[in-house]
């Protein structure tokens, strides 16, 4: 009696080339946003937001998203009240 004729799982021997480098979709992932990513998978603005805390890096708004946008836009606005002189 021989038990070495194991089953074994066929192996697909699938050509995987080395030079693949995972690339994101090219878009923003902040939620709902379409805009070209350009830092950090998110767009200008969301990166700002995921800098300033207002996003995870997932891009889903954090708990507090709304007192953090209320005080970033008010610094935004503050800002650019400064650049019209
Ligand atoms: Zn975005």
């Amino acid at each position: 009696m021989s038990d070495s004729n194991k089953s074994e799982p066929k192996k697909l021997d699938k050509q995987i080339p080395n030079n693949v480098i995972s690339i994101s979709s090219g878009l923003c992932k902040a939620d709902s946003c379409r805009s070209k990513a350009l830092r950090a998978e998110f767009c200008d603005t969301h990166f700002t937001w995921f800098k300033d805390g207002l996003i995870n890096k997932n891009g889903q708004k954090v708990p507090d998203f709304d007192k953090k946008h209320y005080a970033w836009e008010a610094s935004h606005a503050a800002a650019s009240k400064k650049k019209t002189a």
